[in-house]
């Protein structure tokens, strides 16, 4: 009985964190403190991470004419593919939704990739994060139709690499090897197609030389510029 006891004791110590720490498996996306923003998990770690990743990014892309105004939904997968491969993460206009990968996932998908060995892992998923939650807000904000994928994906990676550390971002330039000054001409959807993260620091060294920032972003949201190759 002592060590039926002992077990039962055993049992419920090793199975009281996950009591404390999930939620049950049909429990509807819990809100964030931010108010619109949802996350559909059941890890509540991963739930308070996504949170605070999404707070912490809003004033920066507020100050980019980023605005928050209608529901995001987060919602994770284990495997994610747009028509190009593999993806770290996908925003789904239609039903206002962020899939990201599961961090497991990601730091799989993280190591396969050669391309962003320079950012830490972690750090990785977390402006990945803000990467796909500015589609959202981009949705959200935009005029009209947005017909050139590279005009979003230069906001999108504007304000992912913005987001980074100084250190990791240094690491990142100085692997891909890219200097100012940017010409548009350069950030075209051709290298965006080839060599995303190219496509990503030319786009942040372009948002960071003066004149450009949040001024050049309403510009694109507003289609009063484009990154296409042959605008009308
Ligand atoms: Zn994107």
């Amino acid at each position: 009985m002592t060590s039926g006891m002992g077990r039962l004791l055993l049992v419920a110590l090793v199975a009281m964190p996950c009591l404390f720490t999930f939620l049950p498996a049909n429990a509807a996306p819990l809100a964030c403190g931010t108010p619109l923003v949802r996350v559909d998990t059941v890890d509540r770690a991963l739930h308070a991470r996504i949170c605070e990743i999404v707070a912490s990014a809003l004033p920066l892309l507020e100050n980019c004419h980023l605005k928050l105004t209608k529901p995001v939904t987060i919602i994770f997968s284990d495997d994610l593919e747009n028509a190009h491969g593999p993806c770290f993460g996908l925003f789904h206009p239609g039903k206002k939704q962020m899939e990201l990968l599961t961090p497991k996932a990601f730091a799989q998908a993280h190591d396969k990739s050669d391309s962003w060995g320079a950012i830490p892992v972690a750090e990785h998923f977390d402006v990945i994060v803000v990467h796909e939650f500015v589609h959202a807000l981009v949705d959200q904000t935009a005029r009209g139709e947005r017909n050139c994928t590279a005009d979003e994906e230069y906001i999108a990676y504007a304000m992912q690499i913005e987001s980074l550390s100084e250190t990791t971002r240094s690491a990142l330039l100085e692997d891909v090897d890219a200097s100012p000054p940017i010409s548009l001409e350069e950030l075209n959807p051709i290298l965006l197609g080839f060599a995303p993260p190219r496509f990503a620091v030319k786009s942040w060294l372009h948002f960071s030389e003066p004149g450009n920032g949040c001024d050049f972003i309403q510009k694109l949201m507003r289609g009063d510029v484009t990154l296409w190759l042959y605008p009308e």
